[in-house]
């Protein structure tokens, strides 16, 4: 079971797609999986999906490419619980 601790998300997402993100992103937390771009605190990072419903996690600048966005946050290191 995977938590994470993102302070903002709404609404909270818990359905099969949306625990496939979690753990997407989990695997990839901290960088933009589009760019490779590292996040810093307290930027804000997008989930979601791209146009054949790969989970994507990525910055601000790759944004557009979220064919379905999912919700938004900000990083904070170490914010996530395993
Ligand atoms: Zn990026």
């Amino acid at each position: 079971m995977i938590t994470i601790e993102t302070g903002r998300l709404a609404p909270e997402p818990n359905d099969k797609l949306s625990i496939e993100l979690k753990r997407f992103a989990f695997e990839h937390y901290g960088n933009c999986t589009k760019c490779g771009y590292q996040f810093k605190e307290l930027e804000v990072s997008h989930w979601g999906f791209d146009s054949i419903g790969h989970p994507m996690y990525v910055c601000e600048d790759c944004a557009p490419y979220l064919a379905e966005p999912v919700w938004r946050e900000c990083f904070m290191a170490h914010s996530y619980i395993l």
